[in-house]
């Protein structure tokens, strides 16, 4: 066994692993980038690109399929699924090739491959080749999905989202457990692609949302075009050659059976902690096995240790696994001194259509007696209209008292663009009337936006405790 001395040793050449190597060489230490696995990142391989590629070519499937209610007459849609899926990964595989060249680009000396665990604070062991001793270490090591009983069991026909961009072609049929950003994203794609899809959730849980308006609107929108199954409970599941069979009690207490060529099991992902042997080098966790660690500044516990992306359990989405490699890598360089960072607002975007976002403080989180609610329908918006995606629900809250913009639940087309004007705005801490100052083109879906925080400045104006004046006079519709 050969020993290597690092300034830091980082596990997991993921996005949060990779951003925090990038800190530790700009800061003049010395890095040590360890992966067990391919090289490429989740979200490039297995995650956010391949994800969206599929949703893409769903996408078309749909508009095409809806063609008629424009006037426009295309004949039978077919979908080719083999064709579909090789777009997937063609495209996934010069997403994830930009990265593989990048990571193994690297020198030599800061690459090691093999999987880390920890034997003390600062001193790893890698498969049974390399012993590491290290000033500091960043726990970057990602999460993974979830395979909840009785499909846990199952030797055959049960996937993860993974191994669904790697199919050759679709099943007729596919039963999706869970009903959270990625069984929606997934389960709605594949449904748009022609395969029986049917959603289950034990809980009464669709999405992301916890606002009850946009909880109502979603829940109809995606109903009326989805199987869902929520506050179902699978009784049994069994697998043979054909497919699995799956006997449920629904919602409605109901006894059902169906069968399904496969099964997603999309119940959420964990952090990728077992293996690391975390309580050798003392580092603390909590009654369920979560780290205890800073989001402000990654440290896990007091130890020289910092926990980013995925692994920490905190927000699973690429663009904070950046920020906080970022963090943990810059905060591994200078231990024990350990600086505070300020983190961005929140912002979550699901590719359903119509798509889900979250900005800032959601609904759950709310102060209710010291927020004001305004809102708007898509049911009416002029460009949602002219689309024919006139469906979903904005909520924005400000705080009563200053009218500063708080956050926002949205559920609608193309909501995407408007949530992130929402997290800049959130961020900027904006009042309502600063929001409603900025411009607005006219005819677009933004003008919807607008008429919440219009309908927000009604309400906040109620209180008497801000000026909101001369809102509605603004110009457009
Ligand atoms: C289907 C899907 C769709 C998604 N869509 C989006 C989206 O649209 N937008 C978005 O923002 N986010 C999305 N995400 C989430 C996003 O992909 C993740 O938040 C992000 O990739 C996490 O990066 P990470 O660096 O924490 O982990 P990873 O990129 O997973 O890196 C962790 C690395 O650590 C390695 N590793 C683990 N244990 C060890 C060990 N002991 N020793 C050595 N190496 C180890 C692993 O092999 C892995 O390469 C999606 C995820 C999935 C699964």
């Amino acid at each position: 066994m050969q020993t290597r001395e690092v300034d830091v040793a980082i596990i997991g050449a993921g996005t949060a692993g990779l951003n925090a190597r990038r800190e530790v060489e700009k800061a003049g230490a010395s890095p040590l980038l360890i992966e067990s696995g391919p090289y490429g990142t989740t979200c490039a391989r297995v995650g956010c690109m391949p994800s969206k590629l599929l949703i893409a070519a769903a996408d078309v499937a749909h508009e095409v399929a809806g063609a008629s209610r424009f006037g426009v007459e295309v004949g039978d849609v077919r979908v080719d699924g083999v064709a579909v899926l090789e777009r997937v990964r063609r495209e996934r595989d010069r997403f994830a090739g930009f990265v593989v060249d990048a990571t193994e680009a690297l020198p030599e000396l800061q690459r090691l491959r093999g999987h880390a665990r920890f034997t003390g604070p600062t001193t790893l062991e890698v498969d049974d080749h390399t012993r590491v001793k290290a000033k500091s270490v960043v726990v970057a090591v990602g999460s993974k999905p979830l395979v909840p009983p009785p499909f846990d069991t199952l030797e055959r026909h049960v996937m993860v989202s993974d191994d669904v961009f790697e199919l050759r072609d679709f099943p007729e049929s596919l039963a999706v457990i869970g009903t959270g950003i990625i069984g929606l994203e997934l389960g709605q794609a594949l449904a748009r692609l022609g395969v029986r899809v049917t959603l289950f959730n034990p809980f009464d849980q669709l999405g992301p949302f916890s606002d009850p308006r946009v909880v109502e609107v979603s829940r109809a929108v995606l109903s009326s075009e989805l199987d869902l199954q929520l506050e179902s409970q699978v009784l049994d599941a069994s697998a043979d050659e054909n497919g699995v069979a799956i006997r449920w009690c629904d919602g409605a207490g109901e006894i059902r059976e169906a069968r399904f060529d496969k099964v997603l099991a999309a119940a959420g992902r964990r952090p990728d902690l077992a293996a690391l042997d975390a309580e050798r080098a003392g580092l603390p966790l909590d009654e369920r096995g979560r780290p205890l660690w800073d989001s402000a500044t990654t440290q896990w516990g007091d130890a020289p240790v910092f926990i980013a992306g995925d692994a920490n359990g905190h927000i699973a989405l690429l663009h904070e696994a950046a920020d906080e490699g970022r963090i943990a890598g810059a905060n591994a360089v200078t231990y024990p001194h350990v600086s505070a960072h300020v983190r961005r607002e929140p912002l979550a975007v699901a590719f359903t259509d119509p798509q889900m976002a979250i900005v800032g403080v959601p609904y759950r989180d709310l102060d209710l007696d010291a927020v004001e609610i305004g809102e708007v329908s898509f049911d009416d918006q002029g460009r949602a209209r002219v689309m024919g995606r006139n469906q979903g629900a904005v909520r924005v809250y400000a705080r009563r008292q200053c009218c500063t913009l708080l956050g926002a639940e949205l559920f609608g087309p193309r909501v995407e663009h408007m949530a992130h004007l929402l997290a800049w705005a959130v961020q900027m801490k904006l009042t309502v009337q600063k929001a409603l100052e900025m411009p607005f083109y006219h005819p677009v879906l933004e003008e919807g936006l607008r008429s919440a925080l219009r309908d927000l400045a009604a309400r906040l104006k109620v209180t008497g405790q801000c000026r909101c004046e001369d809102l509605s006079e603004a110009p457009g519709a």
